[in-house]
């Protein structure tokens, strides 16, 4: 998608430090964080919202969730916990039309959320 700011990080058209690569997956840190540790677990492939998945896409998704996992580990943040948010469309809150997994940590969840 040639018009997506995720597509553009992806595929270096815009500069991004990636935190965490691997053939399906990329991470990097929100630009815009919302709690000590906030970063962005994203598929390579163009996926707009989760409207949009099929059955294919199901390994992709876990590899998104496993991403966090590897990443929390990494950081020493896991036993403290983190919190997984996918947003969808206007009432998820979604603002970028690339799925993202959101991974909150460092502080303490409320819930529910606003
Ligand atoms: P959502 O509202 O769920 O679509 O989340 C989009 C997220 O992308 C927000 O938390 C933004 O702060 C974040 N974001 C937007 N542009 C960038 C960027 N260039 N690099 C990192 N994060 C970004
Ligand atoms: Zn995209």
């Amino acid at each position: 998608m040639s018009d997506c700011l995720f597509c553009k990080l992806v595929s270096g058209e815009i500069p991004c430090d990636f935190i965490y690569e691997d053939d399906d997956v990329v991470a990097f840190n929100d630009v815009n964080p919302q709690a000590p540790h906030h970063f962005l677990c994203i598929p390579k492939q163009h996926i707009a919202t989760t409207n949009d998945l099929q059955s294919e896409h199901a390994q992709i998704m876990g590899k998104l969730i496993l991403a966090a996992k590897k990443i929390a580990d990494d950081r020493g943040i896991a036993d403290d916990g983190y919190r997984l948010v996918m947003n969808c469309n206007q009432h998820g809150g979604q603002t970028v039309f690339h799925i993202h997994l959101h991974v909150l940590a460092g502080r303490q969840m409320s819930w529910p959320p606003g």
